[in-house]
């Protein structure tokens, strides 16, 4: 830890929040910049809708959605018109605001009318999105999934998945939305972070039983009742897999303006919190991404009125200590430096965060208060070494030393197997067709021009548009200009990002209103993909006679 300023280089740094240090020129670093604001439920929206608009059956694991303020309108119309076309139905939906957790500031209603505009709906923005009625229930009881996933590089694209995660009960029996318990959130909402406020909450030292249990235990329970396990693995691993599609151009963006290609940078990393809710017909649905997934290993208990202390959860230390782990094997430095499989644990533990500290803290057990500092430091490495496998060191260690002997050479082989799977590239063959905008984002990062920025300026949309000749008689370079103004004034006027110019969202707007001129009666993935075409071949046809005007 560095809390006045690091002043080593490491091997890896292990922020607590997000990618904030701009001095840092090799290693790896676990936050991509932009993570957090990508993630955001607004940014998070968007994402999905545009996937939505090019390919409606494979991302329709997200729910309907509307961004507030700015689609109110359109959400008061589609729900008028759904309600007019089916008058039986009656939709319940979630209003979220937008940059808010822990269920903080959600509300479900019923009608449009019920949204609450006093206050400051302008100045905090939110999404209200479809509610989802009828979800799997275990005991009665509602529960979402947390997954974690390890985003462990963007280019090329690598993704892991923890075999295990996290299921986080509600703790009054479910029963469908109705205007008499629409605000019973312990019904509803599935946040630890309420519930744990229930007298029904039950803290429980087994991971199949309580108000938060592994995920396994929940796949056991379904598997016991005759459910395809395997199937249902599968659709959550698509879900995953096509969520990350939706990020990385935006994420890229952010990449190249953080980290310029070509100077010196860290790679990064990233453990995602995935927030999913399987419907009763086992269908699971995204609900959220979260950039900062809590990595706590304790809970709070009160004791008497007041009084709070710290303890051990079994549930999460089975499930979160194995995500660490095997995020850290995962991407060992020295892993490709050296042939035998002896792990440098010095070089993490010295970078270790507050974060995992306190990961320990609970499990350090230390009565004695002069010891504590100390012993919490020792018990880190105890505990890691424990964790990994390496129970022999334990009696080498001498009590009051704080160093460690060397991990046993054979340290790899002592691991559990890995709790992180590789589903890409993996599985990368069936999903590559959907990777489209990562294509538009390329073209959109070619022509920023100065590095260091996220927008594109009025002569980086004409260049694009001149080097991959879309102009004509019918698109005259003043209908460019034009197309470039209302496009980038409208999502200006949405965003909270003051630099000026064309965002990355405004730009595969653009891209996608000239792929609908271009090739009309074309779906709009097959407009958007012979339009990248074109737009690609054109470019390496320039770049071919450069090269040969360079030569010559
Ligand atoms: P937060 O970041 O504040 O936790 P979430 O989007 O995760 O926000 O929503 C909080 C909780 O509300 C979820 O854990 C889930 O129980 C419930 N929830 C959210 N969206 C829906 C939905 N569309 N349908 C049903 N329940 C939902």
């Amino acid at each position: 830890q560095f809390p006045l300023g690091r002043r080593l280089p490491c091997d890896i740094y292990w922020h607590g929040v997000s990618f904030h240090d701009s001095n840092i020129f090799s290693g790896q670093v676990n936050k991509f910049p932009g993570m957090m604001e990508t993630v955001r439920k607004i940014t998070l929206s968007r994402a999905m809708r545009t996937m939505q608009d090019l390919f409606p059956v494979e991302y329709n694991f997200y729910p309907r959605s509307w961004i507030l303020p700015e689609e109110l309108s359109v959400f008061v119309d589609e729900v008028r018109t759904m309600k007019d076309s089916n008058p039986s139905s009656k939709p319940t939906f979630i209003v979220k605001p937008d940059g808010g957790c822990q269920g903080d500031g959600i509300y479900l209603i019923k009608d449009p009318s019920d949204i609450r505009l006093t206050g400051s709906i302008q100045s905090r923005p939110a999404v209200v999105q479809e509610y989802i009625c009828k979800p799997l229930l275990v005991d009665k009881l509602k529960f979402d999934i947390r997954l974690y996933v390890l985003l462990k590089s963007l280019e090329p694209l690598e993704i892991y998945i923890a075999k295990d995660g996290l299921s986080r009960f509600c703790t009054e029996p479910y029963q469908e939305p109705t205007l008499k318990n629409l605000h019973q959130v312990f019904m509803h909402l599935t946040n630890y972070s309420l519930n744990i406020h229930s007298g029904n909450f039950i803290h429980s030292d087994s991971v199949n039983t309580g108000s938060k249990r592994t995920f396994s235990s929940i796949l056991c329970r379904l598997s016991s009742r005759g459910v395809d396990v395997k199937k249902l693995w599968s659709d959550i691993i698509s879900l995953v897999i096509k969520t990350i599609i939706a990020l990385t151009p935006e994420l890229k963006v952010y990449y190249q303006s953080d980290i310029p290609a070509g100077k010196p940078g860290p790679t990064c990393f990233q453990i995602l919190g995935f927030d999913i809710l399987l419907m009763k017909s086992l269908k699971p649905m995204l609900l959220e991404v979260n950039a900062n997934p809590s990595m706590r290993i304790e809970h709070e208990q009160e004791l008497s009125p007041g009084v709070f202390e710290n303890v051990p959860s079994p549930v999460d230390e089975e499930v979160k200590v194995a995500v660490i782990r095997d995020t850290l094997r995962l991407v060992d430095p020295q892993k490709k430096k050296r042939k035998d499989t002896h792990l440098s644990f010095h070089t993490y533990l010295l970078i270790f965060p507050t974060q995992l500290q306190s990961l320990h803290a609970g499990v350090a057990g230390m009565k004695d208060k002069q010891h504590k500092h100390h012993s919490l430091k020792l018990s880190l490495k105890l505990k890691f070494y424990l964790k990994l496998g390496s129970c022999q060191s334990l009696k080498q260690v001498p009590e009051a030393s704080e160093e460690l002997p060397d991990a046993p050479k054979s340290l790899e082989a002592a691991l559990p197997s890995l709790c992180l799977k590789q589903v890409f590239p993996k599985y990368s063959k069936q999903f590559s067709y959907l990777r489209l905008l990562d294509r538009v984002a390329a073209l959109f990062i070619r022509f920023l021009g100065v590095k260091g920025t996220t927008k594109l300026g009025p002569t980086g949309f004409r260049t694009f548009i001149r080097n991959c000749k879309l102009s004509n008689s019918n698109f005259s370079m003043a209908a460019v200009d034009i197309l470039y103004i209302d496009i980038t004034r409208r999502w200006n006027s949405m965003g909270i990002d003051k630099e000026s110019g064309m965002c990355l969202q405004a730009f595969v707007e653009a891209f996608f209103c000239l792929a609908r001129k271009k090739y009309k009666s074309l779906p709009l993935h097959e407009q958007v993909s012979a339009l990248l075409q074109l737009c690609e071949n054109r470019l390496a046809a320039l770049r071919g006679r450069r090269l040969v005007w360079g030569c010559g």
